[in-house]
């Protein structure tokens, strides 16, 4: 019996952050411009509580870098202190499309 509630809780929390991923991929409301600390600059996917392709210790996230191709500590970068042809480097290096 616990089996069975705990496996449509695991169920109802996939179901929710897929559907979180798919909204958030149709109106690009949580791709977010972040830095490396190699200085590169790439879009990826934040969605507040939600992680499976980044290991995230408090506001920092450890992810790998699809410009640099390696792992590294990234940290999201304000856009108004970025020039157009940073943010469009940026826009064309995504990581993969997972929260
Ligand atoms: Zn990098």
């Amino acid at each position: 019996m616990i089996g069975l509630i705990l496996g449509i809780v695991i169920l109802a929390i996939v179901v929710i952050a897929l559907l979180l991923v798919g909204r958030a991929q149709s109106d690009g409301g949580f791709e977010r411009i972040v830095r490396c600390r190699a200085g590169h600059l790439f879009t990826t996917t934040l969605v507040p509580g939600a992680s499976l392709k980044a290991v995230r210790l408090w506001k920092v996230r450890f992810e790998r870098c699809p410009v640099g191709g390696h792992w590294t500590i990234v940290a999201p970068v304000d856009v108004s202190t970025l020039t157009p042809d940073e943010i469009a480097a940026a826009r064309s290096h995504h990581d993969i499309r997972v929260p």
